[in-house]
């Protein structure tokens, strides 16, 4: 009913304040109208200063923003779309989907997912629930519900997006409405992000608007995604300095680990232990003025990117990537130079895939210098971005420090050396003093559990990073849990990272047990899991005791190798089939008791 058809006798507002009401409700779409009218009954009941709950919706379903991410690039999209939504008065849940209870489908009308793809066209750690549920008995019809997908990944990776893909099929195949054509995503995400929410939101919105009842709050945001907020981030990265870097495999070994410490004084950057640390690099000098050489490019042409101009020789030292190659390099270098013979590869994309596998960009610049100008050189290029490292310390013992533990990437290729962009980046081209820019990325899903439950760390390689500062935190909390480490690496005496660390902790206590595998000290190769399965045992009861389960390392073979000994200690140990096992180890992930960084 209009406030104009309301008799005045029973309307206890004036004419005038009719008249000012009439015209507030006409701007008002149906949410802050259900806003204010539960505002307005929360100060009548005498909650005055309350945060405004309107009457609890009955049959209106938000639009639930699930998203599933590695690194956190699929987790910010996801929050900008959420942001949108949010800010054309929509009903929006945010929710991590490592957080998200499969069964909560069935009452679901609104759905977009944000989700990367890693390895071999996975999904990411904290997507893997949901994206097998989906395919199991279990999943629910979902006619009538609404769906948009958006993939985020890396082309230089041959399932380019595959998990948005299965999510997206996954979706249609139990009835769902796809009603936002799909968009994957390359590393550049964030230039197309922006347009790709825009359009899904525009369609959702008329449905979401239209529903009987509006939903009581504006917007929820799934608590997992509250973290401290710094003014430095991936777009604005701090200019950290280098206070240490310092080889940490022996002079023999066939490894090259760097321990990296930057300082993060004069920022307002905090970190956990768990989280990771996105660092940007500059590619090689000595590299660079190679290409412009052999390329004929003018090094003090100027190239535009994106809103930025500068001489191109800066350019690609500083912004555009020139180790990790792609198969979309190829194919705009062949079209800008005119290259038969990249063209023609281009066409075979098997081949093309061994090509780029074996070359850096560089390498590929090398194989076919050809005369292009600066700024089609520019834009043949995507932007670089940003590697990311586990953190390897926690604040409570370094206070304004960050540490690393970085693999040098280096390998001999066509008669030359080549080293990784970001690895070798830190461990040959910065010296102490030299500015690096940092920001923290959180990661939810990779947490120490409260002071007293103990916990198993798998951790070999620089796979140990996070645990080093699981170890310096329970350490500076005087946190009582037990605390076991899996720690393996080629050779005992070049390649034991942190080992007097690790053997003063043992000495102190705080490390219950410390195991270890040497793979290569021996004729008969030797691994971590071949130590829980050797101590399967007492693996088994601390699990029961209620010990948390942490993997970090290779994902492609230790990772689940390590997974198969736990099937194995639960079949031994615990009287468990097949999949009373798995069933087992899914309860734990459930319960957050066991989690895996792996990349
Ligand atoms: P790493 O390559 O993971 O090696 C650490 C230790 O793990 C070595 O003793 C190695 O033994 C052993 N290892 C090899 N295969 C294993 C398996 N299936 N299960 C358990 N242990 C195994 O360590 P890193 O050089 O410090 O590398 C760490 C990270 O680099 C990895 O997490 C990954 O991201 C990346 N990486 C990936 C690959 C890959 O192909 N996916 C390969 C190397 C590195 P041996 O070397 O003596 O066999």
């Amino acid at each position: 009913m209009m406030m104009n058809q309301i008799p005045q006798e029973i309307n206890p507002l004036s004419v005038e304040q009719s008249q000012q009401f009439a015209q507030l409700m006409g701007t008002l779409s149906p949410v802050q109208q259900a806003w204010i009218s539960g505002y307005l009954a929360a100060t009548a009941n005498g909650a005055v200063g309350a945060m405004p709950v309107a009457a609890p919706a009955v049959g209106a379903a938000p639009l639930t923003v699930l998203f599933g991410s590695q690194t956190g690039n699929a987790k910010h999209v996801a929050q900008d779309l959420a942001e949108n939504a949010k800010a054309r008065g929509l009903d929006v849940k945010l929710v991590d989907m490592a957080d998200y209870k499969p069964n909560q489908l069935k009452t679901e009308k609104f759905i977009v997912v944000v989700v990367s793809t890693y390895g071999e066209g996975e999904p990411p750690e904290p997507a893997e629930k949901l994206h097998s549920f989906l395919t199991s008995k279990k999943a629910p019809k979902l006619d009538g519900v609404k769906v948009a997908v958006l993939g985020l990944g890396d082309s230089s990776y041959e399932f380019f997006c595959q998990t948005a893909i299965d999510f997206e099929d996954r979706f249609a195949r139990l009835g769902a409405e796809l009603v936002h054509a799909h968009a994957l995503l390359d590393v550049d995400y964030d230039d197309h992000a922006p347009g790709w929410i825009v359009g899904a939101v525009d369609a959702f919105e008329p449905a979401l608007k239209e529903q009987a009842e509006p939903a009581s709050a504006p917007v929820t945001f799934d608590n997992a995604v509250a973290a401290p907020v710094s003014q430095y981030n991936k777009k604005n990265p701090f200019q950290a300095e280098i206070s240490a870097v310092q080889k940490i495999t022996g002079r023999d070994s066939t490894k090259d680990v760097r321990h990296v410490e930057i300082s993060l004084d004069g920022s307002d950057l905090t970190y956990q232990a768990g989280d990771a640390l996105g660092v940007y690099f500059h590619n090689d000098p000595a590299e660079v003025d190679e290409v412009i050489s052999l390329l004929g490019v003018d090094p003090d042409a100027e190239v535009t990117i994106g809103d930025v101009i500068k001489p191109v020789r800066d350019a690609l030292i500083e912004d555009l990537e020139l180790t990790q190659s792609y198969p979309a390099f190829v194919e705009k270098y062949a079209a800008a130079t005119g290259n038969a013979q990249l063209a023609d590869l281009a066409t075979d994309k098997t081949a093309l895939r061994a090509y780029i596998e074996e070359r850096q960009i560089f390498d590929i610049l090398r194989d076919h210098p050809a005369g292009v100008t600066a700024q089609h050189l520019a834009d043949c290029l995507r932007k670089i971005q940003p590697r990311r490292y586990s953190i390897a310390s926690s604040q409570q013992e370094v206070e304004d420090e960050v540490h690393l533990t970085v693999g040098v990437v280096s390998f001999e290729t066509f008669d030359r050396p080549h080293l990784g962009g970001c690895s070798g980046f830190l461990s040959y081209r910065v010296q102490e003093g030299s500015t690096v820019r940092v920001f923290v990325e959180h990661n939810n899903n990779f947490r120490l559990p409260d002071a007293d439950t103990p916990v198993i760390m798998v951790g070999p390689g620089t796979g140990i990073a996070p645990f080093r500062s699981f170890l310096q935190d329970r350490d500076a909390a005087g946190a009582g849990g037990k605390n076991w480490l899996f720690f393996g690496n080629p050779h005992f005496t070049q390649d034991f990272l942190y080992q007097v660390e690790l053997q003063s902790y043992l000495k102190s206590g705080l490390l219950t047990r410390l195991s270890v595998a040497f793979s290569r000290n021996q004729n008969r190769k030797v691994y971590v899991q071949d130590r829980l399965i050797e101590h399967g045992a007492d693996v088994f009861a601390w699990l029961q005791e209620g010990a948390h389960f942490y993997i970090c390392g290779d994902a492609t073979r230790m990772a689940k190798d390590v997974h198969r000994a736990l099937v194995a200690i639960l079949k031994t140990h615990g009287d468990h089939s097949d999949d009373s096992a798995e069933a087992y180890l899914q309860d734990l992930r459930d319960s957050k008791r066991y989690q895996r960084d792996v990349y």
